[in-house]
């Protein structure tokens, strides 16, 4: 059997929570990330009999029944994941019946997987029926995005047309738009059911006053699109105090999806 630590996804899994971490959008022990190993992947670096421990789940997970994730733990820090990867990452198998998860290997601590791995479990069952290959669900709190949640309209239409304003690169990199949830309470079974079906059509959810959740084929894309929407909030919040000459019009933001061949909102264009 392979060395785990040597294995891909728990090396981008180090690089990528150090990066979040430096960039300031996982203060302490924000932010939660989970990928969806393939079988293959599974069979290389794990024995799949293996049972550390068991955690109950509040949602019905049939829909993932067998499914294989690595996912950072609850209470625990980015900072911490590159240095010590057994203590801070667990990697669950959930069982037939969509109940519980299995612990094949982490949380050597005594820990268990992120307070919302049920979001993580609903994003990822909405994400693999709007496409197969997307497996990272990632969350942070990305500085910008969280402060225009409380001095813009968080319509989403209107949040999405300023972001794609104010980076160049927002229509071609996120074309569905950005969903945006009201303030809810985290950590429940409501927030995760609405996160899940904006997530039937985006790969962006805000949660407003509190932080994004982003969905990819790989780490980089995830990664990728947070950071591309957090640069067009960078660019608002820097600029929404002084009157703003120059600003690309919807024509010339309409030409960029079209030059690169992308399925943008249309309508969310005036
Ligand atoms: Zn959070």
């Amino acid at each position: 059997m392979k060395n785990i630590l040597e294995a891909p996804f728990m090396i981008e899994m180090k690089r990528i929570t150090e990066n979040m971490y430096r960039l300031g959008w996982d203060e302490r022990n924000a932010g939660n990330i989970s990928y969806l190993l393939t079988e293959k992947e599974a069979e290389a670096y794990l024995d799949l009999n293996v049972c550390v421990r068991t955690f109950p789940l509040s949602i019905d997970a049939k829909a993932l029944a067998g499914k294989t994730f690595i996912v950072t733990g609850t209470g625990k820090y980015f900072k911490n994941v590159q240095h010590e990867p057994e203590e801070n990452l667990g990697i669950v198998r959930i069982s037939d019946d969509g109940k519980s998860t299995r612990l094949l290997w982490g949380f050597s601590g005594g820990g268990s997987p992120t307070s919302e791995f049920s979001v993580h479990l609903m994003c990822h069952s909405a994400r693999l029926k709007a496409n197969p290959a997307n497996r990272i669900i990632m969350h942070a709190h990305p500085t910008n995005l969280l402060a225009m949640t409380f001095v813009h309209s968080i319509d989403e239409k209107e949040f999405t047309r300023t972001l794609w304003q104010l980076c160049i690169e927002g229509i071609v990199v996120f074309p569905e738009g950005i969903a945006v949830l009201p303030w809810m309470l985290c950590g429940t079974n409501e927030i995760a059911e609405a996160t899940a079906k904006k997530m039937d059509e985006h790969r962006l959810v805000m949660w407003a006053q509190h932080g994004v959740f982003g969905a990819g084929n790989t780490f980089d894309e995830a990664f990728g699109l947070i950071e591309t929407a957090e640069k067009a909030a960078e660019t608002h919040i820097k600029t929404m105090h002084v009157p703003r000459i120059n600003i690309p019009t919807d024509a010339q933001i309409a030409a960029l999806a079209e030059k690169w061949n992308v399925n943008y909102r249309k309508d969310w264009l005036s």
